[in-house]
C-alpha cells in the first residue's frame, strides 16, 4: 500500500533532518520544504557548525528550495518545520511568499507563529500563511527536551571533572 503521503508523514521527515543536527550537536530542528506532493527542498539546524546564528533550519531549506525552483517566491509550497519559527525566520517565509507553515513544538519563548507574536498572519505585512500547528507535536518537543536534558547533565559532568570532585 503506499503511505499517504500528509502532515504527518512530512512532519516525520522533518524529524529526521531534526536527527541529523542532533547527530551534529546541533539543537534539534529539521525543516522540509514540499512543492505538489513532493519534497523540494530540506534543512537542520547548523548554527554552532556554520559558526552563522542565521543558519535555522527554515533558513536553510528555504535557501535550497529556492535554488530548485529558481524563484525567489516559494508559491504554492509547504513548510514543514518541527519547532515554531522565530521571528527571523517567520520574516523570511513571509518574504518567501509560502502558502503554508505545518509546525510540531511550540515555543514559548521565541515562536513567532502565535506564541510570543503572529508575524505569519500579520495584518500589516503584505502576505499572510496558513498555519497549521501541532502535527507530531509531543515527538518534536520530546526531542527537544531529551536534547537539553542531556546537554545539561554533560555541562554538569564538565563542571564536576573541572572541580576535581566526584
Ligand atoms: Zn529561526
Amino acid at each position: 500500500m503506499p503511505e499517504v503521503k500528509d502532515d504527518q508523514y512530512w512532519m516525520q521527515m522533518a524529524l529526521e533532518y531534526a536527527d541529523k543536527a542532533e547527530a551534529e550537536n546541533e539543537i534539534p530542528v529539521g525543516a522540509v520544504v514540499v512543492k505538489n506532493g513532493e519534497m523540494i527542498a530540506a534543512g537542520w539546524n547548523r548554527s554552532i557548525t556554520c559558526h552563522d546564528p542565521s543558519a535555522h533550519a527554515e533558513m536553510i531549506a528555504i535557501r535550497e528550495a529556492g535554488k530548485v525552483v529558481e524563484n525567489y517566491r516559494l508559491v504554492d509550497c509547504t513548510l514543514y518545520v518541527t519547532l515554531e519559527p522565530c521571528p527571523m525566520c517567520a520574516g523570511l517565509l513571509v518574504h518567501s511568499r509560502l502558502s503554508r507553515v505545518v509546525f510540531g513544538a511550540k515555543d514559548a519563548k521565541t515562536g513567532a507563529a502565535g506564541s510570543i507574536m503572529n508575524l505569519l498572519q500579520h495584518e500589516q505585512l503584505n502576505h499572510q500563511l496558513e498555519i497549521t500547528a501541532g502535527v507530531l507535536e509531543e515527538i518534536c518537543g520530546e526531542k527537544l527536551s531529551a536534547f537539553f536534558r542531556r546537554r545539561r547533565k554533560e555541562i554538569k559532568a564538565a563542571k564536576k571533572l573541572k572541580n576535581g570532585s566526584t
